[in-house]
C-alpha cells in the first residue's frame, strides 16, 4: 500500500541520515495523508450521489405510474389502481401517503392525509 511504501522510504531516509532528504520525506508523508483523506472524502461524496441518483430514479418510476383522479393520486399496479394517495405530500416531498377514509357516500368519499392533515374528497369506489 502507498502508506507502507512511504513509511519504508522514510525509514531508509532515516538510515542515510540526510537532513534535507528526511525533511522532504516528511513533506511527502504529509501530502500522502492529505491525498488519502481527500480520496476517502471523494468516495463518500460519490456514494451519497449514487444513493441520491437511485432515489431520483425510484421517484421517476413511481411518478410514471401515478394517475391524478379528482383530488387524489392512484398508483397503477398492472390493471388495478391503488390509492387514493395524498397529492400534496407527493408533490411537495415525494412521499406516497395513503389517504384515510373517514366518510363514504354513493359516488364520493371524504378522507384525510395522516401526514399533512388535509381533508379531501375523492371519487370512485377505490380506497374504501
Ligand atoms: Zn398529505
Amino acid at each position: 500500500m502507498l502508506l507502507d511504501t512511504v513509511k519504508g522510504v522514510a525509514g531508509l531516509a532515516k538510515q542515510i541520515g540526510d537532513i534535507e532528504l528526511n525533511s522532504k520525506i516528511i513533506d511527502l508523508q504529509s501530502e500522502v495523508y492529505d491525498l488519502i483523506e481527500e480520496n476517502h472524502q471523494l468516495r463518500m461524496n460519490m456514494k451519497q450521489l449514487e444513493e441520491k441518483m437511485n432515489e431520483l430514479e425510484d421517484i421517476k418510476q413511481i411518478e410514471k405510474k401515478l394517475k391524478p383522479i379528482g383530488q387524489a393520486y392512484y398508483y397503477e399496479k398492472g390493471t388495478e389502481l391503488d390509492g387514493p394517495y395524498c397529492t400534496g405530500c407527493w408533490d411537495k416531498d415525494n412521499n406516497l401517503i395513503r389517504i384515510h377514509v373517514t366518510e363514504s357516500y354513493a359516488d364520493f368519499h371524504v378522507g384525510n392525509c395522516p401526514v399533512c392533515k388535509v381533508v379531501t374528497t375523492y371519487e370512485g369506489k377505490m380506497g374504501k
